[in-house]
């Protein structure tokens, strides 16, 4: 029979991963400490809507994006959970659809808490919003520096239109064995913490903890902790592996799309840079690195065919690639080809691409693109 087929490549999303996964993540967090989802990045590649709409049902209260079209895609598709705009906005459109979209913004420093404040003034905004203070105690990225949370805090809350929600601030090395910076980065977060109670303003809401220091250390959790990478199933560092049990979430997946014998010193793909060095059963598979699967894999890297691994060979093409199947005779066109994921006993994780490709999990996810659909299973 001819397996034919709708999609050629595709990205299946377990839903029911993800929702184990917070439910693993919320029970390492006191029943007062909140998670939120960071779902930037189109949830890191995942689908932002559904990634949002499954993690709320399963234990998170907020959600993390890095830009204002982010909070508007989630809010269109009727999501009311609060959800935190951890990049910089400044622009009266900003300001606006923040304004009006419910959303709510990061304040990095006094200049920009000053626009915000005069702009809801100029529009006439009869109301307050809702603002989220970003301390920097050594990422050195947004952020007023920590020695002048106090002032930065102050001049917050003396401006109108501005209710302060929350005080935070980023880790720069939670995934690292050594744990030097982050114990100093927490030392200067509660010393802004201080310098704060110092001028007689109680601190709202704080939250410091990435998915390492999450998993790292329960002094970080503060009152909420921000978590990407582990509700998508990874882990951010080997030594944390241990700490809390994962499933990932994502897989990648691509159908064979032809088959063919090749003669011994045929070569393959562009450049030639494979030649076979007997007679050869090729498959061709239909994806390639316009869809995320990085060209620098090319002849590196293993995909998954009926549970057994087999070798990709020549370059990796635009929207295809080719692999030596001549151990698995009975493959057809219409086969399921497993580029990340499991099938049996064999896996291929975005960590095993990051190490081959000397990058991380992070970039990895965040990769695939959109002509690649995502299903959720
Ligand atoms: N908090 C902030 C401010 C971030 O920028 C990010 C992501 O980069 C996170 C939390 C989540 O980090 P992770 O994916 O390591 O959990």
């Amino acid at each position: 029979t001819y397996a034919w087929f709708s999609q050629r490549a595709w990205v299946e999303i377990d839903l029911g991963a993800l929702s184990f996964n917070v439910h693993q993540l919320r029970s390492l967090l006191s029943p007062r400490t909140e998670l939120m989802a960071v779902v930037k990045a189109d949830a890191y590649g995942h689908g932002s809507v559904t990634v949002a709409q499954t993690v709320l049902q399963s234990g998170a209260s907020w959600l993390g994006v890095a830009t204002v079209p982010e909070g508007i895609q989630l809010r269109e598709a009727g999501i009311k959970a609060p959800i935190l705009i951890l990049g910089a906005t400044h622009t009266l459109e900003q300001i606006h659809a923040i304004a009006h979209w419910k959303l709510q913004p990061t304040l990095c420093s006094p200049k920009q808490a000053l626009i915000f404040s005069d702009t809801l003034e100029a529009i006439k905004f009869t109301d307050s919003i809702p603002v989220h203070i970003k301390l920097d105690t050594g990422m050195s990225r947004l952020g007023t520096n920590w020695q002048q949370a106090g002032e930065f805090v102050q001049l917050v809350h003396s401006l109108p239109h501005l209710e302060i929600k929350s005080i935070y601030s980023h880790l720069a090395t939670a995934d690292s064995l050594d744990p030097q910076v982050m114990i100093q980065q927490h030392q200067r977060f509660e010393s802004a913490i201080a310098q704060i109670k110092a001028l007689g303003i109680k601190p709202p809401s704080l939250h410091l903890a990435n998915s390492a220091a999450t998993l790292a250390d329960p002094a970080l959790h503060y009152d909420m902790v921000r978590v990407g990478l582990a509700i998508y199933g990874l882990s951010p560092a080997v030594h944390l592996r241990s700490r809390l049990d994962l499933k990932p979430v994502l897989q990648l997946k691509a159908r064979v799309t032809h088959i063919k014998t090749i003669a011994a010193g045929t070569g393959v793909s562009y450049g030639h840079q494979f030649i076979a060095p007997h007679e050869m059963r090729l498959a061709v598979v239909g994806i390639g690195y316009a869809d995320g699967v990085p060209r620098n894999l090319s002849g590196k890297m293993q995909v998954l065919i009926q549970g057994r691994r087999v070798p990709q060979i020549g370059a990796i093409t635009m929207d295809q690639l080719m692999l030596d199947v001549s151990t698995l005779p009975n493959i057809q066109e219409g086969e399921i080809v497993t580029l990340l994921g499991e099938e049996g006993k064999e896996k291929i994780t975005a960590d095993d691409w990051a190490e081959q490709l000397n990058t991380i999990s992070w970039e990895i996810l965040c990769g695939f693109k959109h002509r690649l659909p995502r299903v959720g299973v």
